[in-house]
């Protein structure tokens, strides 16, 4: 069928409407009508490494048109949230620990589907999709029955609610799932964007009792202290290991880094109490090697983990947020700011000058 995408042809160009030809879904796909879809720091971040002319997109959410063979998760009419992609099959998947898929590489950023097939084209022309399994900055998507997750709330708007697909379960998950943050413990957040401030919203709801934003943008500071921040620190002003000590007691229990500067990461690390977990995001200044001793973490029992995707099991969590969601207590509307599809090249510059935290386009 013909729908209307968001192509890019060129890494770090503009992002243009075209009409695309999407394939129906094979055994095991669903055809979504993309109601909206967020804009992530990947959809910019990765576009040096992916095949071009490419469509992407990976925090949609939207209704299902139609099913392919063998489906039987969904329905067409179910509304639904789009995740990143897993094969099922490999030791991750089976042992519950998806976002660690052992094909995640092709799943997320090959262009096609697993067996490498394309999903689009335009009169003959091959274009790139099946990002994350949905490529979603399009009218319709093409997920599979392993990445949609099904909103059975008919209470919460569904444009709201893709980006709980990748940057908001980040965040959520890396303090509920990942390091398992207790009630009355202490967190220090690294960055106050998207992913940190789920991180702060999950820390309030799981009953953190202190919990530090840092940040160098004064109304994200601001929006922080609003979601939970108990001490909100601008980095600029230097010191910030020693004063999330000052703040904690000690040190932090735990600290979630989604800053990615060298910086924040020695600080983040740094910080940590005795026994302390850092979750990390992203990674420094695009991959740069930093020093931490080894001797810090042996005798204080610390830990550095890896977070991709929150360690969520999508079909779980993201109904639980959704749930914390329309009881008030993961206020996640806070963060969104909503732009039409065919401004896309705004929200992405927004995105990146920090202006919107976390836009979301719609379809229509
Ligand atoms: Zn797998
Ligand atoms: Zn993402």
């Amino acid at each position: 069928m013909d729908v209307v995408a968001a192509v890019l042809r060129k890494a770090g160009g503009r992002f243009d409407l075209e009409t695309v030809t999407l394939d129906a879904p094979a055994a095991g796909e669903v055809l979504v009508r993309v109601v909206a879809c967020g804009v992530c720091h990947t959809d910019i971040g990765v576009q040096h490494m992916m095949p071009l002319p490419i469509v992407l997109g990976h925090e949609g959410s939207g209704i299902v048109e139609a099913v392919g063979p063998n489906v039987s998760k969904v329905v067409p009419g179910d509304r639904v949230v789009m995740t990143f992609g897993s094969c099922g099959g490999c030791a991750s998947c089976v042992e519950g620990a998806p976002s660690h898929c052992h094909n995640m590489r092709i799943l997320q950023f090959s262009g096609g589907r697993a067996d490498g097939s394309p999903t689009m084209q335009q009169k003959g022309e091959k274009i790139f999709g099946a990002f994350f399994q949905q490529s979603s900055f399009a009218t319709h998507a093409l997920a599979t029955e392993r990445n949609v997750v099904k909103v059975t709330n008919s209470a919460v708007p569904l444009e709201l609610l893709g980006p709980l697909g990748c940057g908001i379960q980040t965040g959520a998950g890396a303090v509920l799932n990942t390091i398992g943050a207790r009630p009355g413990s202490s967190l220090a957040v690294m960055g106050a964007g998207s992913v940190g401030l789920s991180g702060i919203m999950a820390a309030r709801l799981v009953g953190c009792t202190t919990i530090v934003a840092v940040d160098v943008n004064e109304s994200r500071l601001e929006l922080a202290q609003e979601l939970g921040a108990s001490h909100a620190f601008d980095a600029r002003d230097g010191d910030v290991s020693d004063r999330i000590r000052s703040a904690t007691g000690g040190g932090a229990n735990y600290a979630l880094e989604t800053a990615g500067t060298v910086q924040s990461f020695t600080d983040a690390i740094s910080c940590l109490a005795m026994r302390g977990v850092c979750g990390i995001v992203t990674v420094p200044n695009r991959g740069a090697a930093f020093e931490f001793s080894a001797r810090y973490l042996l005798t204080g029992g610390r830990t550095v983990v890896g977070v991709l995707e929150g360690s969520s099991v999508p079909d779980v969590f993201i109904p639980q947020l959704i749930e914390f969601y329309a009881q008030g207590r993961f206020p996640m509307d806070r963060l969104a700011t909503y732009y039409p599809l065919d401004r896309i090249n705004d929200a992405v510059a927004d995105s990146v000058a920090g202006k919107a935290i976390k836009p979301i386009l719609r379809m229509q």
